[in-house]
């Protein structure tokens, strides 16, 4: 068969190449056994032109049957040997061999490939050619490299044996080498094939395989190259192969010292250099360098920790002379390429060195041995090594293969950028991984010259380009710095990252916020050795800010708060700015950061440092107005507010802007407050005597109600705006990003202006307020405020035209439920306690109001027993008791026909029991003292129409809250009780007392100043005039009474004042002033005053104003205007129903006035119509609140007596010198009181006068007695009277047989069931009247009684009684003001009684 064929064969089927096969060895044997002499030639050649073909054939049918090509070689190769006379022939042999090798060497054909593999070892080694042993060598690395992949891929044991034998071969063929001493200058560039420029696994690979195969090579390897006897040329050429070679050895060394740690090391490095040494001994500067390299590393290889002793001198002395020889030789050959190639290979050593991963490090006992407490010095030098490394790579001028390839980006060309970072991070972890005891031994320069390093490591890496978050060696260089500041226990380790902290800062672009964060929670920890506070704080604040969840961020700003260490006078918010690690917030993690800080400093630390702090910094007007609620005493502040303020008003506003306005609008509420708080009126100066001369002495001048309006509309505005903002939440929504709203300083501020305008007094404004207060705090929950709210509205009505009380009320009660077990709990605080205590009290008033008694009573005795469980209550007179009281009266007051009530003090004397208390309060909680005034705002007008109404005074408590009202600048308030006053004035017809009231009242509603032209000393001396006047002419008077009255009969209606004046000529009061003005009443029914024109309220005030005027003018006999009054009067009246609803009671006093006034001039008719109609009223549902009782005795009274003056005139009966039966004295201010008191003592009164006894004893006839139990049954008559209110007038019978039918026509039925009640009443009133008080019944002066009375002799009264603690009784049937069901005397108090 032709060769041809055979070649075409083994490129065909398997069978043509089976037939191939055998042929071929046969051709082959034939070959072999030709018995000529060039049988070994022929041999070859025959093996070379097989081989050849094989190669072809491998290649075109894809290794299809390399297995019988393996079968081929096998049979040839044991018998072919090189020819000497053709050496070419080997050399072609070799190159076939090493191509087919190549061919099969891959995975498919693995198996042929060893066994190929194993064909040429097993063959000896000839080198026929220089250049033979490269083939050979080629051979093996391939083997190598390829078995290396495959280890990497499945350590498996065939591969390992493939590595260990082609270590074997290559040693066998350094041999053969080493015999032919053939100079092979370019076998250690060969080598580099599988040393230099193999990647870090496949030498790990190297180095983990078994010794003593690596000895087999390397043993050889290394004596072949000391003796490779290369020319100075080609050692200088391969000083940077030798480099290359030896950077692999240090890492195979590495590697295997790691797996057989335990073994002999192998030192291949140094061996390596020690035979560098031989053949660069001629090389004086390169000779150098290796010897220096080969000492460094030795010392670096250190094995034997019993020489560590001397390590550090010895490297210490090292580090010199290396730092000596790159700063001296460095300069003349910086540019030169051994110079670059020697650097970057040490730069690769220290690389190398500092690469610690786990214990089996190869370098372990040398960092072993350089650390100890002893070691700040061998350190210093090693970072002095490090820094002139660095000073030199600056220099680096041109490329090396020997350059660390980057891992990052294949392209880099930033040789010299990642060599400075490379040397940047080996001191980074030198440092890191050095003992922190040692570590704090560092001096500063060293300590310096480190964070030079560090910082020059990190400007160069951030201008590198390939350098990206997820870079190993950047990672790498953070894990260490964080492990330095993990390391942190004393101040000095702090100072080194004190001078980090800026540098670091310039990682921030690189690092991912996960590391960057877990930095900066390393170096707030390490902070805290800081000396410098300011920084430590700095470092906290910055990873506050780098907190992503905001709940945590929160609770850390919370905890830094807390921390009393952290004094700082600046928030979080200014510190993290501040910091020189400062995180790059956007502008919404800034708002966030900032409004969570806000919130913090509120809750744990308002101190005016921070708030400042948090302003400096602000972002919205919203924050300004936050934080400005906080610090309102400071002027910049409020000007600031009211710059915002203007500046809000004068555009359309949106719902956050709504916000702000109420916000800046209550500072501007408090300010004016504070201002008005700055009158100081001592309490001592304010008397009821010397009201308007302190008006003048104070400067209260310009003090009126139109100076108060601008509060109220603040105050007003501020509940509009908060209302706005509240209704319109749907409609305009507001995210968190906006504002965080501050719900809280909301309820805060809307309480404020709820607060002001019920101090002030505007119910209707402040109605709306707490009515904005109570949804919201429903909505959100808050409890207490909800408490406060439903209280204020408990305290005045039943039943509200904005809301559904009951429902309301029903929540309240859940609340209570839920509250009252749990309320002595320490987390509740006082003023929790009072208004829950104060809500019940209202409930309690509330609940009375709607009849229901009982459970009114259980409430408040629920509260009695609640109060004394705080210790701190006990024995106080504290709002609470102050309220408890105080509901008690009204409940008592208002209501009547009560078995319960019956059992409690009559309202006198717990009018008498509040007025002590108060004098003896206590404040508790923050809220009472403004809870103390609304109740005596409101017990003032209570207790004036009741006292008023029983002709007693209660001057104390209107002096009081006057004092406190005047103070405040609260005209509406101080108006309210000057009325009471005025009312109480004129009940008593102390007309100048009255007239001075009224002044003021003019004054303050800006209807006519008080001028300080007007003579103080003439109108105080017109209050004490008439008072002398009066007793001087008392006796006269006492003699004339009577008579008088008895002359007039049933006309005697008018009130005893313009009686005496009739008979004593004392002059007129003089009411008219200079100014004509004063004189028209009609001004009062005018609502032109631009103050008044949109106030219902207000308009009321002027008219009860004006209805007492005219009272006055009534009084004082000048009915000029009355006509004109009374009939604009009704016209008002009628003029809008829901304004004259709100007068209330005031609604009864008029038509008792306006009788009065017809009566007195005869009108009687007009009289009986205007009577007839306001008892309608009196009955009707339109007075919510129950009326007290006598105003429609009073009515009654004057119906009857109007229909007996309509009568004609009767027979004067007997006229009998009779002493008025009435106490005289009347208008007794409590100045006077001493001296009235002493001298009523001293004087007998020269009148009769009734007491219990005289009526019980004697005098009267005993059918009579029988008949009307004076002391105890006239109750019953009134009653009578008003059930018969409505009955047809009486006919004109004369009087006496008026007197009979009177009398007689009540059924007799009622009048024993009526007795009886009256007796049982007794019974139960007597036995809880303190001892030293008197109780009287109800004294009626009702008709019958007062008939049956003319008829008894008063001659046979006994004149002993004394007056102060008689009972006197007014002997006039029909009075001008009837009423004092219920009159009780102290005789100690100031108060006087009196009976008309
Ligand atoms: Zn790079």
């Amino acid at each position: 068969m032709s060769r041809d064929e055979i070649a075409k064969q083994l490129r065909g089927t398997r069978k043509e190449v089976e037939s191939a096969v055998k042929t071929i060895q046969s051709q082959f044997n034939h070959i072999r056994n030709g018995g000529t002499s060039s049988v070994a030639s022929d041999a070859l050649r025959y093996e070379i032109n097989i081989l050849s073909k094989l190669s072809f054939a491998l290649q075109d049918n894809c290794h299809k049957h390399a297995d019988l090509y393996c079968d081929i070689v096998a049979s040839m190769l044991p018998h072919v040997e090189p020819c000497a006379t053709k050496p070419e022939f080997w050399a072609r042999h070799l190159g076939s061999l090493h191509y087919i090798y190549h061919a099969i060497c891959r995975e498919q054909t693995i198996e042929e490939c060893q066994r190929f593999y194993a064909l040429v070892n097993k063959q000896r080694v000839h080198l026929k050619n220089k250049t033979d042993y490269k083939l050979y060598l080629n051979i093996h690395i391939r083997h190598l490299y390829f078995f290396g992949q495959q280890i990497q891929i499945q350590p498996t044991s065939t591969a390992k044996n493939q590595l260990c034998l082609a270590l074997q071969a290559m040693g066998v063929l350094f041999q053969a080498m080493q015999r032919q001493n053939g100079g092979y200058s370019e076998l250690i560039a060969e080598l580099n094939q599988i040393l230099g420029k193999r990647s870090n696994s496949f030498l790990k690979i190297l180095g983990t395989l078994p010794v003593a195969y690596s000895n087999k090579m390397y043993e050889p390897l290394f004596k072949l190259l000391a003796s490779s006897g290369s020319t100075t040329d080609e050692l200088n050429t391969q000083f940077p192969e030798y480099l290359s070679a030896l950077l692999a050895l240090i890492q195979i060394d590495g590697f295997s010292w790691q797996q057989q740690a335990e073994e002999a090391p192998q030192q291949l490095a140094l061996q390596l250099l020690r035979c560098c040494r031989e053949s660069y001994k001629e090389l004086t500067s390169l000779n150098y360098v290796m010897q220096l390299l080969y000492y460094y590393l030795k010392l670096l290889f250190t094995r034997d920790s019993a020489q560590t002793t001397d390590l550090k001198r010895h490297y210490i002395d090292l580090t010199k002379k290396l730092i000596n020889f790159f700063e001296h030789k460095g300069a003349a050959h910086a540019k030169e390429q051994w110079f670059i190639d020697f650097l970057l290979v040490f730069v690769r050593v220290q690389k190398l060195l500092h690469q610690r991963n786990g214990k089996n490090n190869c370098f372990e006992v040398f960092w072993q041995g350089l650390g100890g407490t002893d070691s700040a010095e061998t350190y210093t030098a090693h970072f002095e090594l490090i820094q002139c490394l660095i000073t030199m790579s600056m220099d680096i001028s041109s490329n090396s293969p020997l350059a660390a390839s980057c891992t990052n980006d294949s392209k880099c060309q930033s040789l010299r950028k990642h060599c400075i970072f490379t040397l940047g991070c080996c001191a980074t972890n030198a440092y890191s991984f050095w003992q922190p005891s040692a570590q704090a031994t560092l001096q500063k320069a060293a300590q310096e010259s480190l964070a030079g390093i560090i910082h020059y490591a990190v400007d160069v890496v951030k201008v590198t380009k390939c350098m990206v978050a997820t870079s190993a060696e950047l990672l790498n260089f953070v894990w260490h710095l964080n492990n330095i500041a993990d390391k942190v226990s004393s101040g000095t380790q702090m100072a080194l990252l004190q001078l980090l902290v800026k540098p670091l800062q310039q990682l921030r672009s690189l690092l991912g916020d996960q590391e960057m964060r877990q930095l900066l929670r390393r170096l707030y920890k390490a902070g805290s050795y800081c000396d410098n506070p300011e920084l430590a704080a700095q470092l906290q604040c910055t990873f506050i800010a780098a907190t992503t969840c905001p709940a945590r961020q929160f609770q850390q700003i919370c905890v830094y708060y807390c921390n009393a260490k952290n004094s700082i006078p600046k928030c979080v918010y200014e510190l993290h700015e501040m910091s020189p690690l400062g995180n790059p917030l956007t502008t919404a993690q800034r708002r966030k950061l900032y409004e969570l800080d806000m919130v913090a400093v509120m809750a744990h630390r308002k101190t005016p440092p921070l708030l400042q702090s948090l302003l400096r910094h602000r972002q919205t007007d919203y924050q300004l107005v936050l934080l400005g609620r906080h610090m309102r005493t400071d002027t910049t502040i409020l000007n600031r507010f009211e710059e915002l303020r203007l500046k809000l008003q004068k555009k359309r506003l949106t719902r956050l802007e709504q916000l702000m306005l109420a916000h800046v609008s209550v500072s501007k509420i408090l300010e004016l407050d504070e201002k008005n708080q700055k009158t100081k009126i001592p309490m001592k100066e304010v008397t009821e005597r010397s009201l308007e001369e302190l008006c003048i002495k104070y400067n209260l001048l310009d003090v009126n109600i139109a100076s108060e309006k601008p509060r109220v509309q603040l105050a007003t505005a501020v509940i509009a705006a908060f209302e706005a903002f509240y209704n319109q939440a749907d409609a305009e929504r507001l995210s968190s990003d906006e504002a965080l709203i501050d719900w809280e300083a909301l309820i805060d501020d809307a309480i404020c202006a709820a607060k002001a305008l019920s101090s002030m007094g505007y119910m209707q404004q402040a109605d709306r307020a707490w009515l904005l207060l109570l949804r919201i705090s429903r909505m959100l929950g808050d409890r207490f405020t909800f408490l406060r709210a439903i209280s204020h509205f408990m305290s005045h009505y039943t039943q509200h035209a904005l809301f559904d009380m009951a429902h309301e009320v029903e929540h309240a009660q859940q609340l209570l439920d839920d509250l009252w077990p749990q309320i002595r709990s320490d987390h509740f605080l006082k003023r929790q306690h009072t208004t829950l205590m104060l809500c019940l009290c209202q409930m309690a008033l509330y609940y009375a109001r709607l009849d229901c008694l009982s459970h009114a009573q259980l409430l408040l005795l629920h509260v009695e027993r609640l109060r004394d469980q705080f210790q701190e209550r006990v024995g106080k007179c504290d709002v609470v008791l102050l309220t408890l009281q105080s509901v008690r009266f009204r409940i008592c007051y208002q209501q009547r026909h009560c078995s319960i009530l019956a059992r409690m003090p009559t309202v006198y004397q717990q009018l008498d029991t509040l007025t002590e208390n108060v004098r003896k309060f206590t404040s508790i909680s923050s809220v009472d003292l403004g809870a103390l005034y609304m109740l005596l705002s409101d017990l003032v007008r209570d207790s004036t129409e009741c006292t008023a109404n029983r002709l007693c005074e209660l001057p104390n408590m209107s002096i009081s809250l006057l004092q406190v009202l005047l103070k405040s600048g609260l005209v509406l308030r101080t108006v309210e009780v000057l009325i009471s006053w005025m009312w109480t004035n004129l009940r008593m017809e102390c007309m100048d007392k009255a007239l001075s009231k009224l002044r003021l009242i003019e004054h303050f509603l800006c209807i006519q100043p008080l001028s300080l032209a007007q003579p103080i000393s003439k109108s105080s001396s017109l209050i004490t005039t008439p008072m002398d006047a009066q007793s001087k002419h008392m006796t006269e008077l006492v003699g004339k009474m009577l008579s008088m009255q008895l002359e007039q009969g049933t006309a005697s209606v008018e009130p005893i004042r313009k009686q005496q004046q009739l008979t004593v000529s004392l002059p007129p009061l003089k009411i008219q002033s200079q100014n004509a003005n004063r004189l028209k009443l009609q001004r009062y029914l005018q609502e032109t005053h631009p103050v008044i024109r949109d106030s219902n309220q207000l308009q009321c005030i002027y008219f009860i104003v004006g209805c007492f005027h005219a009272r006055l003018y009534f009084l004082n006999r000048e009915y000029d205007q009355l006509d004109d009054f009374y009939s604009m009067a009704n016209d008002w009246l009628q003029r809008d129903t829901e304004r004259s609803n709100a007068l209330g009671h005031m609604l009864l006093v008029l038509p008792v006035y306006q009788a009065n006034y017809l009566r007195a001039t005869n009108k009687y008719r007009q009289a009986i119509e205007v009577t007839e109609s306001a008892l309608k009223l009196a009955k009707s549902e339109q007075l919510q609140q129950r009326v007290d009782v006598n105003y429609r005795y009073n009515l009654l009274l004057q119906l009857r007596t109007a229909q007996l003056e309509l009568q004609p005139k009767p027979v004067a009966k007997t006229r009998r010198q009779q002493q008025p039966r009435r106490a005289l004295q009347f208008n007794v201010s409590p100045e006077d009181k001493p001296k009235e008191k002493s001298k009523a003592s001293k004087t007998k009164p020269k009148f009769t006068i009734y007491t219990e006894d005289s009526s019980l004893s004697s005098g009267s006839s005993p059918e009579e007695n029988k008949r009307f139990d004076l002391n105890s049954c006239q109750l019953i008559e009134i009653i009578d009277l008003s059930d018969e209110e409505l009955s047809p007038p009486l006919p004109p019978p004369p009087l006496t047989a008026a007197q009979v039918k009177l009398t007689k026509s009540l059924p007799r039925t009622a009048q024993a069931t009526r007795s009886t009640r009256t007796r049982a009443q007794k019974q139960l009133e007597t036995p809880i009247v303190p001892a030293r008080r008197v109780a009287t019944a109800p004294n009626t002066l009702g008709l019958t009684s007062s008939i049956s009375r003319r008829n008894t002799t008063p001659e046979d009264t006994p004149k002993t009684t004394t007056v102060t603690r008689g009972r006197t009784r007014r002997q006039n049937a029909v009075e001008e003001q009837p009423v004092t069901p219920l009159v009780k005397m102290d005789s100690m108090s100031t108060r006087r009684r009196q009976r008309n």
